[in-house]
């Protein structure tokens, strides 16, 4: 789904309205409204099929949900179960869940409401949490952090459905979950290796693709400003050294790339499937 249509200027301290003119072509359609000079957001969860597991990467909003004062998140009635059945995939198949940080727009799948209370969307998943990410919530979350937490990460823990991660941690064969604090203090990257294909699934390491262009961007909403440039360096020379792909949770179509160096920064090769 279309995520919140934040003003450049808003979402990036570091924001110059010149910046636009410089990449003007690709910007448009998909990555900025030229007219209110947003940034355009998506809103998606990643599915994956590696050595006979079936892993979800973050889970975006969840319907029902109280959510105010972000309206375009209250009570969401999206067909985002539809959409995973049209993709082959019924809850029930889904062997784990990974929650890259604990924001509201990354935990709301975890759960549903059933009968009135708050379960897991995935009844046979374990979900994967950081537990720095986890602590760090418990003890500080606030506002709609605090409601999301409420109702999409405590349910998992009382179901006894959680599993803690802490530093590196290999999920299995070829699939390794890194800290990259920043963003959040407990943001963890997911790392897939299978032969020479490599990707690697950043949450909101990056929020726009105009970061790889600027990696000392921070968006408003990093808690950590130096942490999160550092984890931002290394996810994008990670994927250039090994030519991985890079896979954000709010770019825009293709919502995936391959990443150059250019000098001190870096430039995008949109993945064509
Ligand atoms: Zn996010």
């Amino acid at each position: 789904m279309a995520g919140p249509a934040f003003r450049l200027s808003t979402l990036f301290p570091d924001w110059d309205e010149t910046i636009f003119h410089v990449h003007e072509d690709w910007l448009v359609p998909h990555y900025v409204n030229p007219e209110k000079m947003t940034a355009l957001l998506n809103m998606h969860s990643w599915i994956l099929q590696f050595n006979g597991q079936t892993i979800l990467v973050d889970t975006c909003i969840g319907n029902d949900k109280d959510r105010m004062p972000a309206e375009k998140w209250h009570q969401v009635q999206s067909p985002y179960l539809e959409r995973l059945a049209q993709a082959g995939f019924e809850p029930e198949d889904i062997d784990m869940v990974m929650c890259t940080h604990l924001h509201v727009d990354h935990v709301g799948w975890n759960t549903r409401l059933l009968g009135g209370r708050w379960v897991p969307t995935f009844p046979n998943a374990k979900y994967i949490f950081s537990r720095t990410e986890f602590e760090h919530f418990q003890a500080n979350a606030a506002d709609m952090d605090r409601i999301s937490f409420d109702d999409s990460v405590l349910p998992i823990i009382e179901h006894g459905l959680a599993e803690m991660t802490d530093g590196n941690h290999v999920l299995g064969e070829g699939l390794l979950l890194e800290p990259a604090p920043g963003h959040t203090p407990g943001h963890v990257t997911l790392t897939l290796e299978a032969g020479n294909h490599t990707a690697i699934f950043t949450g909101d390491i990056l929020h726009h693709p105009l970061q790889i262009h600027y990696p000392h961007w921070n968006s408003r909403f990093c808690s950590l400003p130096d942490e999160a440039r550092t984890s931002r360096r290394r996810v994008l020379e990670y994927c250039v050294e090994r030519d991985a792909l890079l896979m954000p949770a709010h770019f825009g179509p293709p919502h995936c790339c391959k990443i150059d160096r250019a000098g001190e920064a870096y430039s995008i090769r949109w993945y064509q499937n």
